[in-house]
């Protein structure tokens, strides 16, 4: 069966790792025909919120794309293209595995984690107000009238916003998936002594979806205590479940414990609508210089394979990547001791070293 597919490259090192990726996918034997548009920064004239209407026709159309990392610039009130793209799909499950393959540059033997990010509330709803906006000194002055809470002229203002119904289906996505996928357990985490209406909503309706897993052990942690706890002994979890902005740090961490950003991946689900990317940025400083691991957005095709039902090619494409990073012979500079190691090949090279694995198998 031929499969189409929305193809994002984005900007920064997305181009160069998008083709290697398309490669590897390719030479799995999957037939795909690749629908290719891009959106960036600077070319945003005319669309809906910044996305160029052919992409937004082409994700629902085909409702499933795959994306290449793109820049957005700090400050200034730039909104994340990528955040509008998710916000406007509606992709509310972000999921990231984090797997330990042996050959990455790591201090830890044994790491499988999944982080699964609530996507679409939290701080990133977006809800931001200057400290000179009408609506922020609205705020503020509605906040002292009615609680006595004095913020000084010069507050910036940002609103968590956190609801039973977005929290219980993240949860709940969390739970089915660990079933799915014969995980040990499920750790929620939040900071719900301090937040106690926000992060405490969030893990009560966790805490009522998990009623419905008596097979699924559930614990609770406080994000801190995660954060030390990971670096410790990651070993000790498995399936972990964040509210949008812990996610997103949390993510990073996980990406470190396995030997950095060069290997985590990532899916952003809706009902009906999947977009696959890895969990690192545009690398800026990087792009165009054939340098970067393309790992994370190979893995990240390993799991749109997994969500359009080609498993044996997926299972055949993480093999291949995982003997690529063990034998250590043909791996870009992220797996060296030394990064200006002369023995580390490019992007490109990396992602044939790929392909001929594919291709013995
Ligand atoms: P980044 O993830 O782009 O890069 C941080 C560092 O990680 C790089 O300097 C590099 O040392 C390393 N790194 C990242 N990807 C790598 C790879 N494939 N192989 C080897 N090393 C790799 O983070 P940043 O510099 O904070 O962000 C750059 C831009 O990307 C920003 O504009 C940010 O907003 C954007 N961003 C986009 C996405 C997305 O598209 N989903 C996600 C995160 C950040």
């Amino acid at each position: 069966m031929k499969h189409t597919v929305t193809c994002i490259p984005g900007d920064g090192i997305g181009p160069e790792i998008t083709a290697v990726m398309k490669a590897c996918v390719e030479a799995t034997g999957v037939r795909i025909e690749w629908e290719e548009i891009n959106v960036a920064w600077g070319d945003a004239q005319g669309n809906v919120a910044g996305i160029p209407r052919n992409l937004i026709d082409s994700i629902q159309k085909n409702r499933v794309a795959i994306k290449g990392p793109i820049t957005t610039p700090v400050g200034k009130g730039y909104r994340s293209l990528n955040v509008t793209l998710r916000q406007m799909f509606d992709l509310y499950a972000c999921l990231r595995p984090c797997k330990l393959y042996p050959g990455a540059r790591t201090r830890y033997d044994r790491v499988d984690l999944v982080v699964v990010r609530e996507n679409m509330e939290d701080l990133y709803k977006g809800i931001e107000y200057r400290s000179d906006d009408p609506v922020g000194i609205e705020l503020r002055e509605i906040l002292d009238r009615r609680d006595g809470v004095r913020l000084t002229a010069d507050t910036a203002v940002g609103i968590k916003a956190i609801s039973r119904a977005g929290s219980e289906r993240i949860a709940r996505f969390a739970f089915e998936y660990a079933r799915a996928h014969h995980r040990k357990k499920v750790t929620v985490v939040h900071k719900a002594n301090i937040m106690k209406f926000t992060d405490g909503l969030f893990a009560e309706s966790a805490r009522s979806v998990a009623a419905d897993y008596p097979d699924i052990p559930c614990e609770e942690i406080l994000v801190d205590n995660l954060c030390m706890q990971l670096v410790a002994r990651p070993e000790e979890f498995d399936v972990l479940l964040l509210p949008n902005l812990y996610g997103d740090i949390v993510s990073d961490l996980c990406a470190g414990l396995v030997g950095g950003l060069g290997l985590a991946p990532g899916a952003n689900f809706g009902t009906n609508i999947a977009i696959f990317e890895a969990t690192h940025g545009s690398a800026p400083k990087y792009a165009g210089s054939d340098r970067v691991n393309p790992g994370s957005l190979i893995l990240s095709g390993v799991l749109m394979l997994e969500h359009l039902g080609e498993q044996p090619a997926a299972r055949a494409l993480e093999s291949a990547l995982a003997r690529v990073v063990r034998d250590g012979k043909y791996v870009t500079y992220d797996f060296k001791q030394d990064r200006s190691d002369p023995s580390a090949v490019g992007t490109r090279g990396m992602g044939e070293a790929v392909i001929r694995e594919l291709r013995r198998a």
